[in-house]
């Protein structure tokens, strides 16, 4: 891809059900092939692919260790890989609070108070509270549109889920698990309200746009108003914080290889280019990669760990 911007990149890489999968595993020490395989009820050709491309973008690399006196290989999370942390977190903690399901999903505890705990998105520089209003999103005129992201991997059918509740993300991935749902929400985000607006904006097909929209009303994460045009209700105003993680992480390690500063998002009371902080609602006290982890033992795992293997 090399003609897209930083954001643009970082959605064709990370807007993708089964590598957020994986990553989620590695974060809670899943290393070996067998480990996300059996947990997560995906092809071999479906997880090699993946894997492969995840050591390609430099998130997962690969160690060797002997088993058996065959010498086998393990993937790690490089730092580039651990900093996803934020969007992982960010997708659970929105899942948990508005997507209905019949097993819940474990809690997110935070292990500096020790108690379940909901996360409050702030703006990193100047510690207010965030939202999409409040905000600015600046794309950079002449940066190839996201309609240059040829979908790369086909939209996991809506079938059976399995029955670990962590191995699947249904809401999350509705709603950023493919680059033109991701799109359009991203979109509805920044203030845009008809289908003309979205059209001009995002360059994309009528057909496409028309399913998405009607498939985001399903969702309850827009909802139509009475003049025809299109307003985000609750939910989906609450996915903002996953926005904001996706174009922080792309700009911080996508930005640096000559992608253009595609897309930036402002906190326009302080004026910084937005990067999130995330606290405890129970505590008060700032959420990190070490200090939280699932309420339930991992599968495939050995245990519970936190988010940092
Ligand atoms: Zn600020
Ligand atoms: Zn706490």
């Amino acid at each position: 891809m090399p003609d897209l911007g930083a954001v643009g990149r970082g959605l064709g890489l990370l807007a993708d059900h089964w590598t957020l999968l994986i990553l989620q595993r590695a974060f809670f020490g899943v290393r070996r092939y067998a480990g996300w395989r059996d947990t997560l009820q995906i092809s071999d050709a479906t997880l090699s692919a993946r894997l492969r491309s995840l050591v390609d973008a430099g998130l997962l690399r690969t160690r060797p260790y002997r088993e058996g006196g065959r010498e086998r290989r393990e993937y790690v999370l490089t730092e580039r890989g651990m900093d996803v942390w934020k969007l992982l977190i960010v997708i659970w903690d929105w899942e948990k609070t508005w997507v209905p399901r019949a097993t819940p999903l474990p809690e997110i505890v935070h292990r500096t108070c020790g108690e379940p705990a909901r996360v409050l998105p702030r703006c990193a520089d100047c510690g207010e509270p965030v939202g999409p209003q409040g905000t600015e999103v600046i794309r950079l005129p002449g940066t190839p549109g996201l309609e240059r992201l040829a979908r790369q991997h086909p939209r996991r059918t809506r079938g059976r889920l399995p029955d670990d509740p962590l191995s699947a993300l249904p809401g999350a991935m509705e709603i950023i698990g493919d680059r033109w749902g991701a799109t359009v929400l991203g979109a509805a985000l920044t203030g845009i309200r008809t289908f003309g607006e979205f059209g001009e904006a995002l360059a994309i097909s009528p057909e496409v746009l028309s399913d998405r929209l009607r498939r985001f009303v399903e969702l309850g994460v827009l909802c139509r108003t009475g003049s025809g045009s299109y307003r985000l209700t609750d939910k989906g105003r609450a996915s903002f914080p996953i926005h904001v993680a996706l174009v922080e992480w792309s700009h911080r390690w996508l930005g640096g290889d000559g992608a253009p500063a595609d897309l930036t998002i402002r906190h326009l009371s302080c004026g910084a280019v937005l990067r999130l902080r995330l606290d405890c609602d129970r505590c008060g006290r700032p959420i990190d990669r070490r200090s939280v982890s699932p309420g339930v033992p991992v599968q495939g795992a050995g245990g519970a760990g936190t988010m940092a293997p």
